[in-house]
């Protein structure tokens, strides 16, 4: 997959898209990313990119004709892929935007600066708003990198488990269950004995019921549109069902 990112601050993505998994996605070829600085499209001699917003009031405005310039040079005109704007005012990101994201061939992510772009581009330009939170970050360029990110690790062949993201927060509407590695005992405290027991259907029970609890104490919203079998609403039932008993805690 293809992103092509357009930013005022390329130098901000390498430490992060040079390691690890996203480093070895591009190694491998999975994965391109090609960054572009939105100035080298501005045309005067001091590369303005923003200036004040018409009808007054603080702060500065990018552009529209470097930004239109730099998308059409890259993507064609019109774009030949997606054009995502990052912006505190998009549909919220999602594990279920990042697998859609994760289908396309190519997207092309634009992040903002300052008080956010000119409006026209928004109409003209971009065809997707996407917001990673709602607070309000100085650029857009973390949230590229979030995007970025979590559609990465859902395309093929870049995590060593393929199953990985199936089975992660959010793949299947539940919270994933508690991890633990060696040793069996740390200061004392001891690793749950099932998941030493070798005994594969339990601990795949015991997996589920720690995640259905967890999502139960911590987001009780996402049980209603959850993926949930018999077994699973018996078990929540249960835990319920305890009239006016406090619910087992998670630890
Ligand atoms: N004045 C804008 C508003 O109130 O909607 C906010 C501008 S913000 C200071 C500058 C840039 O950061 C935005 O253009 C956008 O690209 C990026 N940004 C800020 N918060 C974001 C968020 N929650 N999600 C995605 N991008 C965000």
């Amino acid at each position: 997959m293809r992103f092509d990112i357009f930013t005022l601050f390329p130098e901000v993505f390498h430490p992060y898209i040079d390691v690890s998994i996203i480093g070895r996605a591009r190694k491998s070829g999975a994965l391109e990313v090609h960054l572009h600085n939105i100035r080298d499209w501005a045309t005067d001699k001091h590369r303005t990119v923003d200036d004040e917003p018409y009808g007054g009031g603080g702060g500065m405005v990018m552009k529209a004709e470097p930004i239109f310039a730099a998308v059409e040079s890259v993507l064609g005109r019109p774009p030949q892929a997606p054009v995502i704007l990052l912006t505190p005012q998009g549909r919220p990101f999602s594990q279920k935007v990042a697998r859609e994201l994760a289908e396309l061939p190519r997207v092309a992510l634009l992040c903002g600066r300052y008080e956010g772009i000119d409006e026209r581009v928004r109409q003209h330009l971009v065809t997707d708003e996407i917001s990673i939170g709602d607070y309000v970050l100085t650029g857009g360029e973390l949230a590229a990198l979030v995007v970025l990110d979590a559609v990465t690790r859902l395309l093929p062949n870049v995590l060593g488990d393929p199953d990985a993201p199936d089975k992660d927060s959010h793949a299947t509407g539940l919270l994933e269950h508690p991890h633990y590695t060696r040793p069996a005992v740390f200061r004392g405290w001891e690793v749950p004995p099932v998941l030493l027991s070798g005994d594969h259907g339990k601990i795949a029970r015991w997996r589920r019921e720690q995640s259905l609890l967890r999502t139960l104490h911590r987001r009780p919203d996402l049980l209603a549109k959850a993926q949930l079998t018999e077994e699973d609403r018996a078990f929540l039932r249960k835990l319920l069902s305890e009239d006016g008993e406090a619910l087992p805690s998670e630890d």
